[in-house]
């Protein structure tokens, strides 16, 4: 008998990670590619496409849904990707859902990637259990989801980009200040870097043979090596994540706020103990003992889990 399979899909600017899943939501077997900025986006949709189909067939299988998680802005009712400033110029204004809907014939939902995540890690994660939470990933930029009432909520504008700073950074959307351009793990390895172009002295010098190669992930390691300047980096950007975070928590009062993407998920503790304490010093009005600070529990799977559950309710949708 041909078994019916979820198809999900990540799409972020890095990298393309694929599932399919069983009706009841087992993943069955996953791979990934880089996205490379050359190609077009119907080229890389057609690689992509491809793969999913050969992963079904190889399982004795055919695909009955896809979901997507995408890189953000998009427009969630017209499944259009608009303009992710972390993506390749190429993805602007792509009608993403149609294109897979009529590709593979099979019904699809499309989501920004935080909100997959947010949705991957209510069902699956770090987020069982709870009502109402948000879930903030940092990685190559920032984004966030928010759950309420234990459903996905829409219609939001993007959390990466409240003012942490007045006439900070320049942001990629435009503005100055925005979490992102502060604390995004881009900002976090900028920072460094403009720290040793002035002269300040630093392990980070020896870590890395060009400072151009510095990484968050670089910064964090060397905090954990006790690094002075490394350190006041850190301090800095927990700061600015912890005034941003705070309005979110202030506006909402979550139960929990989650953290995910991949300088969340690489630092660990080092990231959220001190700013579980800097949350504490800033925000009154909602008590924060009320409001759990955590890692997500899927790692860098909370889009790809989350688009799964996607597919899911697009096969729900299609079927009511
Ligand atoms: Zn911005």
């Amino acid at each position: 008998m041909v078994q019916d399979f979820i198809a999900g899909i990540d799409i972020g600017g890095t990298k393309i990670a694929l599932a399919i899943a069983a009706a009841g939501g087992e993943v069955i077997e996953r791979t990934s590619f880089p996205m490379d900025a050359c190609r077009t986006p119907h080229e890389t949709l057609n690689q992509t496409l491809e793969a999913l189909e050969s992963l079904a067939e190889e399982h004795h299988g055919r695909l009955s849904a896809a979901g997507i998680g995408c890189a953000g802005p998009l427009d969630f009712e017209r499944g259009i990707v608009i303009s992710p400033p972390n993506m390749p110029r190429s993805w602007r204004h792509f009608p993403l859902r149609s294109l897979v809907e009529s590709r593979l014939g099979v019904p699809v939902l499309l989501d920004n990637d935080a909100n997959a995540a947010a949705l991957g890690e209510h069902l699956y994660g770090a987020g069982q259990g709870y009502t109402d939470l948000v879930y903030l990933t940092i990685s190559t930029g920032i984004g966030g989801g928010i759950i309420a009432g234990n459903n996905l909520v829409h219609r939001l504008g993007e959390a990466g980009h409240v003012t942490v700073q007045p006439d900070g950074m320049l942001c990629g959307c435009g503005a100055r200040g925005c979490l992102e351009a502060l604390c995004s793990g881009t900002a976090i390895a900028r920072r460094a870097r403009e720290y040793l172009l002035a002269g300040r002295q630093s392990k980070l010098r020896e870590m890395v043979s060009d400072v151009k190669q510095l990484t968050a992930k670089t910064v964090a390691d060397a905090v954990r090596e006790n690094d002075e300047l490394a350190c006041t980096v850190w301090r800095e950007i927990v700061s600015f994540l912890a005034i941003g975070i705070g309005s979110i928590v202030a506006l909402l009062a979550p139960q929990v706020v989650i953290l995910g993407g991949g300088v969340a998920a690489g630092a660990g503790e080092l990231l959220l103990q001190p700013l579980r304490d800097e949350l504490n010093q800033r925000v009154h009005i909602v008590s924060l003992q009320r409001v759990q600070v955590l890692q997500a529990g899927l790692g860098t799977d909370s889009v790809l889990r989350g688009a799964l559950a996607l597919g899911t309710r697009a096969l729900q949708h299609a079927r009511t």
